[in-house]
């Protein structure tokens, strides 16, 4: 079988949700943000264990994402919606129960009108200039929707991937100004304000990439393996070339494998020549052009032909990845194409 394989152990997620829950007060629900798919790791699979776990709020980023998050977890957990009340989305929203983030007066306006009295939370901008109300909006409308009940006032951090960025701050004074004393449970902290201390907490954190593994969170388990299948190796005299544009040329016999996956399947192109495949604890230089089916690999050191060679595994985490490929970890997991097999490990402890 050529297909590779995404290895991801559902209980490396769990305990990473646990992990990051147990760093702010008890008071403080951990919810999960689970848009696009998981990070591409399967909401399918992710959900059910991290409702389990014990996780009792949801966050995706469009109404569609939530619609069909609500048939997997059953009707419990709460269900929001970054992207708002968008026009045609209030089938969506009724039919599944979801909490839209208000992000402007136009989609308040349109909640109110369109679902009267369906629970919603508003979304306020303190300086990432993205999504959510400005302060201004938000003076104008406060009264009115503080009438209606919101179930949570949140915000989101620019800069928290570094914790010294004087934004980090800065948006947690204007995010106090606008909401202090408004007796509505609040939100700031993504996975790297969870990190940045209780100051950061509020009423609930939404983590995300920090239950997948990745950076900030620097004590994660790893979540993720990919393991590709070899389709064939041969031997290269020296002078011989490997791959498109014929970018590698043997220094030396060597013996090289052709692996089952490439860019089509969010192994960036610019890693050309740059990662390793592990066998085990030995590693086999990437050589020539990704491809969009097939990677080729020096495997000269090992002393078999190997059958499979993973690109990630805790030698060569997403975020090693993602520093070679000029990205970001997050990139690199919802990069991951269909194209493989996803099987999961653990979370079975019902
Ligand atoms: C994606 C997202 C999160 C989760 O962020 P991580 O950095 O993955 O923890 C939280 N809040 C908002 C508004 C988001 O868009």
């Amino acid at each position: 079988m050529a297909r590779a394989t995404l290895h991801i152990d559902l209980d490396a997620i769990t305990a990473n949700w646990r992990a990051l829950d147990a760093a702010s007060a008890r008071s403080t629900r951990t919810a999960a943000t689970i848009k696009a798919d998981a990070y591409g790791l399967g909401a399918a699979q992710v959900g059910p264990v991290l409702l389990a776990a014990g996780v009792r709020d949801f966050f995706v980023a469009i109404a569609e994402e939530g619609a069909a998050l609500r048939k997997i977890l059953g009707p419990e957990p709460r269900i929001h919606v970054y992207s708002g009340h968008m026009a045609g989305d209030a089938a969506a929203i009724r039919g599944a129960g979801l909490i839209p983030m208000l992000n402007c007066i136009d989609q308040m306006t349109r909640h109110f009108e369109i679902l009267p009295g369906h629970p919603f939370g508003i979304q306020l901008d303190t300086g990432m200039n993205r999504l959510g109300m400005e302060p201004a909006e938000w003076a104008a409308v406060a009264e009115l929707a503080l009438g209606q009940g919101p179930v949570l006032v949140m915000s989101h951090l620019a800069c928290a991937d570094e914790p010294d960025h004087p934004m980090n701050a800065q948006q947690l004074q204007v995010f106090r100004d606008l909401t202090d004393g408004i007796g509505v449970p609040r939100s700031l902290a993504a996975t790297g304000g969870v990190l940045m201390g209780t100051a950061y907490h509020f009423d609930m954190t939404r983590p995300g990439i920090g239950l997948y593994g990745g950076r900030p969170f620097d004590a994660a388990r790893p979540v993720v393996r990919l393991s590709l299948p070899v389709i064939q190796t041969r031997e290269l005299e020296p002078g011989e070339t490997v791959g498109y544009g014929n970018t590698f040329t043997a220094p030396e016999p060597m013996r090289i494998a052709t692996l089952s996956a490439g860019y089509a399947d969010g192994i960036h192109r610019v890693l050309s020549g740059q990662p390793m495949l592990y066998h085990g604890d030995s590693a086999c230089p990437l050589v020539g052009r990704v491809s969009m089916d097939l990677l080729t690999v020096d495997v000269t050191a090992l002393p078999e032909p190997p059958r499979a060679l993973d690109l990630m595994c805790p030698a060569q985490g997403i975020d090693a990845l993602a520093d070679m490929a000029g990205t970001i970890g997050y990139e690199m997991l919802t990069a991951l194409g269909p194209r493989y097999a996803r099987e999961y490990t653990g979370g079975k402890s019902r």
